[in-house]
């Protein structure tokens, strides 16, 4: 088995309004079936024009009262409270779930590679906005294509970042590995690969973090494909179920 990742070149500095599907399609034409279209949302998030400048925002009481304990700004905060449904931990960093149920560091609002002072929120409904552009370069191509939209995030328990999938299209979140045999006939009980976030990964190898302009990524040789509907939140765990995140929560309350 052999995998393919093609950086999707020439890609401009995306404006809002822009078609990211269109751009997409036109510089890469060559675009197969079950290929797999790897994006960063930080694009996404420009063509939607989420764009905002901290000036810009009121912070309450409470985005004040956090901003003072981990230095920030308060109207960073409280734009970080804007986009939260959770927060999970206020400090020495804000861990929230967004409104789309992803648990991330600030709720993902980004300066980097953004520009003009403007700071960037994640695209609320990740897996819309992949359907959206997955089905309009299905039907620019006439391919069975996947998407998988991402961004860069840090781990629980080690060092570094890596880019995860946010919103998904024609691609399942899990391959399930239960039920089938190990190499010694054993049957596997727990095993649940999460390729959405390993093809993430790969891709962002392709991507990079800086000024490379490189947005996106085409996958070729997998065999995930599927037209089924799928979403991201069918690998958010429950939150009773996430002894990390509980017991988080419980040091917040405690204090
Ligand atoms: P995130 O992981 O979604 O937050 O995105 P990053 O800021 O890490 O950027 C991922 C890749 O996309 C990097 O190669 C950036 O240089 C590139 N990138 C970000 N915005 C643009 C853009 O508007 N146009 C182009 N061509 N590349 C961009
Ligand atoms: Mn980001
Ligand atoms: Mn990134």
């Amino acid at each position: 088995m052999s995998l393919i990742l093609q950086a999707v070149e020439n890609i401009p500095l995306i404006q809002k309004g822009d078609d990211i599907a269109d751009i997409i399609f036109k510089n890469a034409p060559d675009i197969a079936d079950k290929d797999i279209i790897v994006i960063a949302s930080t694009i996404v998030s420009k063509s939607l024009g989420l764009t905002f400048r901290e000036e810009d925002v009121v912070p309450s009481a409470d985005a004040k009262r956090i901003a003072a304990l981990n230095g920030k700004d308060p109207r960073f905060v409280q734009a970080v409270l804007d986009e939260s449904i959770e927060v999970i931990t206020e400090t020495p960093f804000m861990l929230v779930r967004n409104k789309n149920g992803h648990v991330c560091i600030n709720a993902g609002i980004d300066s980097s590679n953004v520009g003009g002072g403007l700071l960037l929120k994640l695209p609320e409904k990740p897996d819309e906005h992949a359907a959206f552009i997955g089905k309009a370069i299905k039907q620019k191509t006439g391919k069975k294509i996947s998407v998988i939209i991402t961004d860069t995030n840090g781990r629980s328990f080690k060092s570094g970042q890596t880019n995860v999938a946010i919103g998904l299209y024609n691609i399942k979140a899990i391959r399930q590995w239960i039920g089938e045999e190990d190499l010694y006939g054993r049957i596997l009980e727990i095993s649940e690969e999460a390729v959405v976030d390993e093809i993430a990964g790969a891709a962002n190898l392709v991507m990079g973090e800086g000024g490379g302009g490189v947005p996106a990524v085409i996958i070729r040789g997998l065999d995930f494909y599927t037209d089924e509907k799928v979403s991201i939140k069918d690998m958010y765990r429950d939150q009773e179920k996430d002894l990390v995140i509980r017991s988080l929560l419980e040091l917040k309350n405690k204090k």
